[in-house]
């Protein structure tokens, strides 16, 4: 479903992608994983149109969208922090985008519920962002990305705030969406375990490149060098 096909990307005299390659499949759930600065959110904000590279194009379903803007790429992120809108209600934050793609308000009003249910969060339409915890802002966020009905939608570190139990049900949460709807997930974490529970695919990445790719599994019994032995081995 996406490629990215010899990608680089520096800022100033810093190099954070130095020839990425690398293929994502319709439905799977592919997590980018390592440390802090080794060029995760770089990766994710290419794909999703609010970075260029400096070398390399970026394919999605057979169409080059190196140049495309991001509203033109049909897909969604999902960031950390949640920016839902404060002073709108749970409907209006979910119903932005279908607005601004001149959605009829019946078909608006249709998708709302969907997605709430979705979420988990039905009877919260009326609520505003400030009243709501962390965690249920969150899945407001990606019930918003998912009423898009994006193919691909794109979470950067989306759990990075939330207590241990809430992560887990929305660890739970995701790949019951990914297996419910068919979205292809591309997913950034540092966290070494939440990688482990959710992927399909893992890519292991350290200053710019991939240091291992493939399976939880594979990851996890066998490590290709000693970085990625180290870096999985510290969940331990
Ligand atoms: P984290 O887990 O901390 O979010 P990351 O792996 O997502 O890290 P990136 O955010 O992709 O890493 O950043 C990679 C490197 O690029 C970092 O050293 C960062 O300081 C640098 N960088 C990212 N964006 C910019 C920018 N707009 N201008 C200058 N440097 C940047």
């Amino acid at each position: 479903l996406v490629d990215f096909i010899h990608i680089s990307k520096g800022f100033g005299e810093q190099l954070v992608l130095d020839d990425l390659n690398l293929s994502v499949h319709e439905n799977e759930f592919l997590t980018l994983l390592g440390p802090s600065g080794c060029g995760k959110t770089t990766t994710l904000r290419i794909l999703g149109g609010f970075e260029s590279p400096d070398k390399g194009q970026v394919i999605f379903d057979g169409q080059d969208i190196t140049h495309l803007p991001p509203n033109k790429r049909n897909l969604n992120t999902v960031f950390q922090k949640y920016a839902l809108f404060s002073h709108m209600s749970v409907s209006e934050n979910i119903a932005f985008g279908l607005k601004i793609s001149g959605k009829s308000d019946a078909y608006i009003k249709d998708k709302i519920r969907y997605a709430l249910k979705l979420v988990n969060l039905e009877g919260y339409e009326n609520r505003l962002p400030d009243s709501l915890s962390g965690g249920q802002q969150q899945r407001i966020a990606i019930a918003r990305a998912i009423v898009n009905e994006p193919r691909l939608l794109l979470l950067d570190e989306p759990l990075g705030a939330l207590d241990l139990k809430l992560r887990q049900d929305m660890q739970y949460e995701l790949i019951r969406l990914k297996n419910e709807l068919g979205i292809t997930f591309i997913y950034v974490t540092h966290d070494q375990e939440e990688a482990l529970t959710m992927s399909d695919t893992i890519v292991v990445m350290n200053q710019g490149y991939i240091q291992q790719m493939g399976s939880p599994e594979d990851i996890y019994n066998e490590p290709q060098n000693a970085f990625v032995a180290d870096f999985i081995g510290e969940s331990n």
